[in-house]
């Protein structure tokens, strides 16, 4: 279905920008949007004419079935802009075809594939002046895709809407981080939907999280749902754990989502002869290894921060904290080889950038 579609993608352009207005200095992390938006509606069978257009509020019915089931996927990735001005984004064929996966587990229709890659490089290129080069600035792009059928049927929609909006994003430091590990509460199930970028996934996680905050950690590790004994991923991001100088990741499932981070920094730890096992791994590894002076990282891995070096996690009442490694860390070591990569300051033999 995907190459059946000719181009058609329509234009219209803001009168005038907003970008004098905003205070690159000062972003909080998705409130400010760029001056175009693109937007694809799905009706009567198929995608109509795709647009780009002035950046705006839009209407719809109370009984959009959104509102009701959540049919509702999305992704997240970035534009990076080197000293030269050109912009790259970073595997964009990864979030397209993860946002497929997504809609096909929601079922929804998939998108078009010449649809996505002309919508996103038109919009980026229209709003190019929003990403600002230097390391760690970017502009963060939210392709997703919501049920519009005015109707409460508990059923899949006739209609949809598929919408990319741009927002800039400043290099975030989070402050430290730390983390509880779940043993009451779950993010997803077997034959679930945890593998799809599905935004009740998200929603699920607010109350726990919220506890744990409560709490003083920043975010949960979440456990298997059956028996809470591996090491899944975290909210927002995959996580790596290194035992004495082995790295070790969670294989992806149908709980797990396939992080395109994840996966980079498995390839480029293979890359620098960083020993890396994707595998398993229990909760009481870490607790042992912990223990016993071999736990040397934890770090999340995503988008949004890339890697977020963890300081400590708690497990049934008690918190272990992880030794301080700063410069010769594998966070640190990976990190700067990613930015490097994205922000096109190093060789890309992995062919990973796209202009
Ligand atoms: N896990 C979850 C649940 C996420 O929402 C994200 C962010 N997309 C990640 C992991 C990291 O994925 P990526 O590296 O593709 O941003």
């Amino acid at each position: 279905m995907s190459n059946n579609y000719t181009s058609n993608l329509h234009i219209e352009k803001a009168k005038t920008s907003k970008i004098n207005t905003v205070d690159f200095d000062n972003l909080t992390f998705g409130r400010t949007f760029t001056d175009h938006m693109f937007i694809c509606d799905f009706v009567d069978g198929k995608w109509q004419q795709p647009k780009i257009m002035p950046y705006q509020a839009m209407t719809m019915d109370p009984s959009a079935r959104v509102f009701h089931y959540g049919q509702a996927v999305f992704e997240g990735m970035k534009a990076y802009k080197d000293d030269k001005g050109d912009v790259f984004l970073f595997r964009p064929d990864q979030n397209f075809k993860r946002i497929n996966k997504s809609c096909a587990r929601l079922a929804m229709p998939e998108f078009p594939e010449n649809y996505f890659f002309e919508g996103l490089t038109t919009l980026v290129n229209l709003d190019r002046d929003w990403v600002k080069p230097g390391m760690g600035n970017s502009l963060y792009l939210r392709p997703f895709a919501i049920a519009i059928d005015s109707a409460i049927a508990a059923a899949p929609s006739d209609s949809y809407r598929f919408m990319i909006i741009c927002s800039p994003a400043k290099a975030y430091y989070k402050g430290t981080v730390k983390v509880l590990i779940a043993e009451e509460f779950s993010r997803s199930a077997n034959g679930g939907v945890g593998f799809a970028k599905a935004a009740g996934n998200y929603a699920a996680q607010f109350y726990p999280t919220s506890l744990a905050q409560k709490k003083g950690y920043q975010q949960v590790i979440w456990t298997d749902a059956d028996t809470h004994t591996f090491l899944e991923e975290a909210g927002t991001m995959n996580v790596f754990f290194r035992i004495n100088d082995t790295l070790i990741t969670a294989p992806i499932s149908d709980r797990i989502l396939d992080g395109v981070t994840r996966k980079s920094l498995i390839q480029l730890a293979e890359d620098n002869d960083i020993p890396i096992e994707v595998r398993q791994i229990k909760v009481s590894e870490i607790v042992e290894a912990s223990k016993n002076g071999t736990l040397q990282e934890i770090f999340g891995a995503g988008t949004a921060a890339v890697i977020s070096p963890i300081e400590g996690f708690e497990y049934k009442d008690t918190y272990y904290n992880l030794p301080q490694i700063e410069d010769h860390s594998y966070s640190s070591i990976l990190k700067n080889k990613m930015m490097s990569i994205q922000h096109n300051l190093s060789e890309d033999k992995n062919e990973w950038r796209y202009e």
